[in-house]
């Protein structure tokens, strides 16, 4: 398989260069990479049916040849409508293509084909709408794949069909044989030829557990191995836990939830033979920076410096100022670098790093360029760590000898999952609000009540409240979605017509989105026009309306932290979200957000509603995303925990030759995600 990985994609017939760029958005830039793109669903050719026996409405697949082609007929407006007369024998049935006019032509008079639809049966005989049209040997079970851009998943079928003709007769197999044979896998060779183009739907079935089997036990190997290497640095030791006297000083008492994480936090940095790594998980609202303050704090005072970084400039801004209150007078010294940090201003930032004038550096990506050095790095937060990828984590490490780790995340991942995807990473979960806080209350409705909800607006502004408008989309699109330009200039013409509008959107500059948060949160702005660039960590207690428009475009946890953004203040705040979608499952998933506000029950529902691929998807832990596992294949992981044991156990480098397969699996894996193993 390893010199698959190394024949570009362009060495299989019918691609060439232009191809090949649509091949490079899919991830296969080789053909080894092509042929890990596994099927997302298949369709059933191997079954044929004469048109009599395919009556009745459901898809299926019939054998007829062609007996005429009728004169195309123009209906409304650009709508071309071709039939076709086919015969299979017994019956005549008419095939009907809508503007399709290539395969129109392409049908032969006399020829026979396969014809995939459903049969309807009326006053003019049999009648199949929009075929899907094969050649008539192609009696299979064909793969689908997922289709991106133009690239169609027939399109990526024939290139499979070459690339599958390449595998080599021995394969050099992943999961070792002994393996194998204890838990009953098929060889990779087997499971690829037939994960694409299985034989029959058991040995489809025997491919997808193999390659389930496979994807998890690298996925593990992977994660264990980056776990024990983490558990190997000598850690900074911290002799006193000040945190006591931080939270004496604080303006309010911390939640009970607060108190016992920076318990475990300043315990792990006590007493721990290896450095910290500990995840903190926290509803948003749950207080998570006064608990990084006072980990920050206890270090500090013990001689560490302390990295903190955030995903954006707003957000490390924010963190800044915050953290500038609450060691007002303290004598901890901070210093803030992002991006648009003037140079003057970083150089002297630099500078007083590197000599241990400054105890906590909060920033930005920044943070991890080369020219940032550390006197004595000892402790590295990093907040809403779903938006790093692994690697800039690492790289922040990297800066000091082994520092402790803390992650803050606003994702609320159910604990389970949390465990199977971290490992071992250690787990404090904020499960608890400060009092006082407010329920959002939350609605769902579709947009024949906008006028309504724009005068329940204009109410709220005239008290002096603010509000926050979230689309989907930054520019006009075709796609029939709310885009946030657009929706400004609509606006416009409506009540809401005269407040201060601002649009806020991930291509503006730095300074811009700046510039239009800080004037939003002086209140010299009424409305927030916004994408999700708003979802992360924002805060300005008079927002008090969130109205998210197309709502069933985006996640629960993401509207969930979109929610988050008001309910900051002593005011009554609302969440409305608008959709006109129809779709039952849609209807329930938004349903949920008005149920509830815990963040952990909503995270729990929106894996049960749509499988955990979104977790492992969308790169939001910087972790690879799995291909063919699923909910239920992740209960198997005890399975290939074992596996793991074992092979780790008998090879704890992996460098035996009966395991350079699976090494190389576990780097092609996490090295496409931008993460180093020494595997
Ligand atoms: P998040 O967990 O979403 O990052 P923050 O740390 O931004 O939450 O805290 C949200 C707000 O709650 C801040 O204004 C903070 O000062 C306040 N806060 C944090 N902990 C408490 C507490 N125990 N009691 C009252 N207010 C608190
Ligand atoms: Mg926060």
């Amino acid at each position: 398989m390893s010199s698959l990985y190394k024949m570009p994609i362009t060495k299989l017939k019918m691609v060439g260069a232009k191809k090949a760029e649509l091949f490079h958005k899919l991830g296969a830039d080789t053909v080894g990479e092509l042929l890990r793109i596994y099927p997302r669903d298949y369709e059933d050719w191997s079954r044929v049916l004469s048109i009599a026996q395919a009556a009745g409405g459901s898809v299926c697949c019939v054998r007829a040849t062609v007996e005429c082609r009728y004169t195309p007929a123009r209906i409304r407006g650009n709508m071309v409508l071709y039939k076709v007369s086919v015969t299979d024998g017994e019956d005549h049935m008419t095939v009907t293509l809508f503007n399709q006019r290539y395969l129109y032509e392409g049908l032969q008079d006399g020829e026979e084909y396969l014809f995939r639809g459903a049969v309807k049966q009326n006053y003019n005989g049999y009648e199949m709408a929009s075929p899907v049209i094969g050649t008539a040997e192609n009696t299979r079970i064909r793969p689908v794949y997922s289709q991106t851009g133009t690239l169609t998943s027939r399109q990526i079928e024939q290139a499979m069909l070459r690339a599958v003709s390449l595998l080599p007769e021995q394969i050099n197999d992943p999961i070792p044989e002994g393996i194998r044979e204890k838990y009953g896998l098929c060889s990779l060779g087997e499971a690829i030829r037939n994960i694409h183009f299985p034989r029959d739907w058991e040995s489809a079935d025997r491919a997808r557990n193999r390659l389930v089997f496979e994807e998890l036990l690298v996925f593990q190997l992977g994660i264990t191995r980056l776990g024990s290497s983490r558990r190997k640095g000598e850690a900074e030791h911290i002799e006193q836990d000040y945190s006591d006297e931080f939270m004496e000083r604080l303006p309010f008492t911390l939640t009970n939830a607060q108190q016992r994480t920076i318990r475990e936090c300043v315990e792990d940095m006590r007493s721990l033979p290896y450095p910290m790594n500990r995840l903190v998980q926290g509803d948003v609202g749950s207080g998570k920076t006064a608990v990084a303050a006072a980990v920050c704090d206890t270090a500090v005072r013990n001689g560490l410096q302390c990295a903190f970084m955030a995903p954006t400039e707003i957000l490390a801004e924010q963190h800044f100022e915050s953290l500038s209150c609450l060691f007002e007078g303290t004598g901890v010294r901070l210093a803030l670098l992002t991006g648009s940090t003037p140079a003057a201003a970083r150089r002297s930032a630099l500078q007083r790093l590197e000599t241990g004038l400054v105890d906590i550096l909060i920033g930005t990506h920044a943070l991890i360029t080369d020219q940032v050095m550390f006197r004595n790095l000892g402790l590295v937060v990093t907040d809403e760590q779903h938006r790093f990828g692994v690697a800039q984590r690492a790289a922040l490490v990297s800066k000091g000898k082994s520092p402790h780790v803390m992650v803050m995340s606003a994702t609320p991942i159910p604990r389970t999952l949390a465990l199977m995807i971290f490992g071992d990473l250690d787990l404090s979960v904020l499960d608890e609000l400060p009092p006082g806080r407010q329920k959002v209350d939350t609605y769902l409705t579709d947009s024949g009540k906008r006028q309504r909800i724009y005068r329940f607006i204009r109410q709220h502004i005239r008290d002096g409240r603010q509000c926050y408008i979230v689309c989907p989309l930054v520019e006009k699109s075709d796609s029939g979605l709310v885009s946030a330009e657009e929706y400004a200039e609509k606006l416009r013409s409506t009540e809401l017509g005269d407040c201060r509008i601002a649009v806020l959107h991930g291509k503006l500059q730095a300074s811009e989105k700046e510039r239009i948060m800080a004037s939003f949160s002086a209140g010299e702005l009424d409305i927030l026009i916004a994408t999700t660039v708003i979802e992360v960590g924002i805060n300005v207690p008079n927002a008090t309306i969130m109205l998210i428009e197309n709502a069933e475009r985006f996640g629960l946890s993401q509207l969930h932290q979109l929610r988050g953004r008001v309910g900051r203040g002593k005011e009554k705040s609302y969440c409305i979200m608008i959709s006109d979608a129809e779709n039952p499952v849609s209807q329930e998933r938004l349903r949920v957000m008005c149920r509830t506000n815990d963040g952990f029950k909503i995270a729990d529902e929106d894996l049960r509603l749509r499988g955990p691929g979104d977790f492992f998807g969308a790169r939001q832990h910087g972790l690879p995303e799995l291909k063919t596992a699923a909910l239920s294949d992740m209960l198997s992981m005890d399975v290939t925990r074992e596996a793991v044991q074992e092979i780790l156990t008998a090879d704890p480098e992996l460098s035996l030759p009966e395991h350079r397969a699976l090494r190389f699996e576990v780097q092609r894996l996490f090295t496409g995600s931008g993460l180093e193993t020494t595997a």
